[in-house]
């Protein structure tokens, strides 16, 4: 009974014990976690978008999945495009919405109609996985105003980012966390 008594005790003790720690443990840990992220938003990367190749490892290599990077479209240098290169497979026999018409994997594009013979594109970043399809159909037989970019409110800025150590073509770098965006415009 004593025992049993102690035992319930003990366990008593360790429960109370248990829940400060778990009370207290985050707000301990809330400022490391806090200070580690706004220390390491000093720089961020970011692809610079004329230097990719739109290889396909953004979507592969990125610590995160889905990858923080996803696809940004710079609506100024857009032509609005019935017949967009960007949108649209190659190939396809009707311009359409319908799925099998469409270029993403992950159907994170929407075409919307603005005014004859204009089409918007807008991307879902929640759908978009980095996967650059789009912007190397928007480059091949477009005006290129879709361009990847790395999501600052996603990424977790790891001290080396295996996207960039992977990158063939260089185009991932420390920036300033004032710019954290390259924006694509025409050169
Ligand atoms: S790894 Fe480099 S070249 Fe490949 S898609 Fe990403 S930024 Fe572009
Ligand atoms: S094709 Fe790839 S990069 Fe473009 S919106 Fe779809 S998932 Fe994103
Ligand atoms: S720094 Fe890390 S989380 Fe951010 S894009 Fe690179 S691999 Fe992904």
């Amino acid at each position: 009974m004593k025992e049993g008594k102690n035992i319930y005790q003990s366990r008593r003790d360790f429960v109370r014990k248990a829940g400060k720690i778990l009370v207290i443990a985050p707000i301990i840990a809330l400022p490391v976690v806090l200070g580690k992220k706004v220390t390491a938003r000093g720089n961020v990367w970011q692809i610079d978008p004329h230097k990719c190749t739109q290889c396909g490892q953004c979507k592969t290599k990125c610590v995160l999945t889905p990858s923080a990077v996803k696809c940004t479209h710079n609506f100024r240098m857009c032509g609005y495009c019935d017949l967009c290169g960007g949108y649209l497979r190659q190939g396809t026999k009707t311009i359409s919405t319908a799925a099998e018409n469409q270029l993403c994997p992950t159907a994170a594009i929407t075409r919307t109609f603005v005014e004859e013979p204009y089409f918007q594109y807008t991307i879902n970043e929640d759908l978009c996985d980095g996967c650059g399809k789009c912007v190397l159909g928007c480059k091949d037989f477009g005006n290129g105003s879709l361009y990847l970019q790395i999501n600052q409110d996603l990424c977790v800025n790891c001290n080396e980012c295996s996207i960039a150590r992977n990158c063939p073509s260089d185009a991932i770098s420390r920036i300033t966390d004032k710019e954290q965006y390259i924006p694509k415009e025409k050169i």
